[in-house]
């Protein structure tokens, strides 16, 4: 039994025969029909109504509040959901996407978005090799830009091989060191907090998990630490970005992260 009481909310009340009970929602009155609390004769009332009404006679549907169906029922075409507003059209009604469907009133806002690089119908567009080689480039050309302005006070101080033989000793794994933790606090600060460093913030890239949801710190220090197989692999890592379905490089697929366009 179909229950169009119009508003939601706990707006409904029902009579057990000595009382008023409520209010309660819509859903609650379903409920109680559903375990046999209230009948068809169960008197009914919500403010706005002139007085109690039996159940059967106020659950009888309103022509105008039918569901916007826009489907005949019990057609035998095959039907499918449209991505974007979320519909069951037939699907001579509808045009194919990738593996989905959009009906023919959303066609113009889907063709729209994609035209604007938006990830449309919950399907991302994945970014592709070349663009992510540029920010990569533009992260490195940054990052030497940092490196060199941290290595040339650090260069005058250093001590040499000669002048203090311990100190030596104790400089150069500090300065490695920090050859690989200047890299990784950049990205995993980015990464985490923006989802993209800023050379993939000037392509306009963004990594997001594989559902398309905000990468965590966890996770980006695991990419930051992940792409060092990609590099160790002679770069083959980063290369498979370019011959993937979801260009995933060997870290995407380590941490199960894709880099998608930004609108
Ligand atoms: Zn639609």
């Amino acid at each position: 039994m179909r229950v169009n009481a119009g508003e939601d909310g706990m707006s409904l009340y029902y009579s057990d025969g000595k009382q008023k009970i409520g209010p309660i929602s819509k859903a609650e009155l379903q409920n109680l029909i559903k375990a046999k609390k209230v009948n068809a004769r169960t008197l009914i009332w919500q403010p706005g109504m002139d007085g109690w009404q039996e159940l059967r006679r106020f659950a009888r549907p309103k022509s105008q509040a039918a569901p916007v169906a826009a489907v005949p029922a019990r057609t035998s075409q095959p039907q499918q959901t449209c991505v974007e507003c979320g519909r069951p059209f037939a699907v001579t009604d509808m045009i194919p996407f990738r593996d989905s469907w959009v009906c023919a009133g959303c066609k113009p806002a889907f063709v729209q978005k994609m035209k604007e690089g938006v990830s449309v119908g919950g399907q991302m567009l994945y970014a592709g090799f070349w663009i992510r080689f540029a920010a990569l480039l533009i992260d490195g050309l940054i990052l030497g830009a940092i490196n060199l302005m941290l290595h040339i006070p650090l260069a005058l101080i250093a001590p040499t091989e000669e002048s203090d033989p311990t100190a030596f000793l104790v400089y150069m794994p500090l300065m490695m060191l920090l050859q690989l933790a200047i890299p990784a606090a950049f990205d995993i600060f980015f990464v985490g907090k923006y989802g993209a460093t800023p050379g993939k913030m000037a392509c306009r890239l963004k990594i997001v998990e594989s559902e398309g949801g905000k990468v965590t710190y966890a996770r980006a220090i695991g990419r930051h630490f992940a792409k060092y197989i990609s590099m160790i692999t002679l770069y083959i890592g980063f290369l498979m970005a370019a011959f993937d379905a979801q260009k995933r490089s060997l870290h995407d697929r380590i941490c199960d992260t894709r880099v998608i366009r930004r609108k």
